[in-house]
């Protein structure tokens, strides 16, 4: 993905090429360099969904154009707007598959959670999304498409202003088209948003972790849920693989480029994980390292296997890792009421929904 490969039959897609591939593009046509600038502020900057928009490209160039390359990305097949001005938008890839972005507004800020994955391997346990298993990894266009739709429906007089890689999927999984991804958000000549805006969350894959660091300036968030072994185990395979020791080290290497700090997501899970104790080992697994800490109360889906912590449960828990000197923040999931929450859907309940526009499934 992401430079300019050799052609074949198959038309490629605009939206899967880099300003590195559109340079390749340009002299394969035996066009000058500027033209791969030209083409890619079209593609990403002004987001065309066809190559007859470049209107400062000649008809004879955009005709020489349409016979190998195209625009196109997933299929936008329902939203489902909450109360709380949550939309959360379905879309459907060329393969059938289905995966899901959520637009938040709030204030002057519209933030999108983009998935990474059309599916997820990780099998959280607290997570319906991971209940559906890993089908594949997204391609370049299938995120950046994610994005421009999401601009277009945003609202009137509102554009993306934050991203977040907290949806369907492990985004360290896909580590090769996220950098891509994200050097293209960032690019003044691309989507132009602040790499302090845009936040990267991942379960824990550690290896991954310094490259995303070294090669962007992007924001980490580790999803953590449990300060021992034993437990984050239970509740996150892949604490298997890659457990808190190592996780930890890289954590505390991880470049933050001047940024103040990392975020920890804690899922609170009713009498699992939300103990005085656990708060106090979460402190004590935490020590030294620059970290604030998003606390985020558990609803339960249609089957799932826990429950929401109490409130008072909940309160403890932030007021232990408080009074420890930690920034701990009790954080509402948004649009509970259409299941757009990290983590809250998986293909089969995404195609059921967008039959019966009902929503019975929660998850982190
Ligand atoms: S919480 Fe994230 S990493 Fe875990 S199963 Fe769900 S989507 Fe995958």
């Amino acid at each position: 993905m992401g430079g300019l490969k050799p052609f074949s039959a198959i038309m490629m897609n605009l939206r899967d090429i880099t300003y590195e591939g559109f340079l390749d593009l340009a002299v394969s046509m035996g066009e000058k360099p500027y033209r791969a600038g030209q083409l890619y502020r079209w593609v990403y900057a002004r987001g065309v969904s066809s190559i007859d928009e470049m209107t400062d490209i000649s008809l004879a160039l955009r005709e020489r154009l349409k016979e190998k390359y195209c625009i196109t990305g997933p299929s936008l097949v329902d939203t489902f707007s909450s109360e709380d001005g949550t939309v959360k938008l379905v879309y459907e890839l060329s393969d059938g598959l289905r995966i899901q972005s959520v637009i938040m507004p709030e204030g002057k800020r519209t933030t999108v959670c983009v998935s990474t994955q059309a599916g997820c391997a990780l099998g959280c346990g607290f997570c319906l999304t991971g209940t559906g298993g890993y089908k594949r990894n997204l391609t370049l266009s299938e995120m950046v498409t994610q994005i421009l739709s999401a601009g277009a429906l945003a609202g009137e007089g509102r554009s993306i202003t934050n991203i977040v890689f907290m949806g369907m999927g492990e985004p360290l999984l896909n580590l090769d088209t996220l950098i891509e991804f994200i050097n293209i958000l960032v690019d003044p000549a691309g989507f132009a948003i602040s790499h302090n805006r845009i936040t990267v969350s991942t379960a824990g894959i550690t290896p991954g972790l310094q490259r995303l660091g070294t090669d962007t300036n992007v924001n980490l968030a580790v999803s953590l849920n449990a300060a021992t072994d034993s437990l984050r185990s239970e509740l996150m395979p892949v604490n298997r693989k890659y457990p808190l020791s190592g996780l930890m080290e890289g954590l505390r290497s991880y470049p933050l480029h001047g940024k103040k700090h990392l975020t920890i997501e804690y899922v609170l899970l009713g009498g699992v994980n939300e103990s005085a104790d656990d708060a106090r080992a979460l402190v004590r697994l935490l020590a030294s390292l620059k970290c604030k800490i998003n606390l985020i109360p558990f609803n339960p889906f249609a089957g799932a296997a826990f429950k929401s912590p109490r409130d008072e449960d909940v309160e403890r828990f932030r007021d232990i890792l408080m009074k420890s000197g930690y920034m701990a923040v009790i954080r509402k999931s948004r649009g509970a009421d259409i299941g757009a929450a990290c983590g809250q859907l998986k293909a089969r309940d995404l195609a059921r929904l967008s039959k019966e526009k009902t929503l019975e499934a929660e998850g982190c």
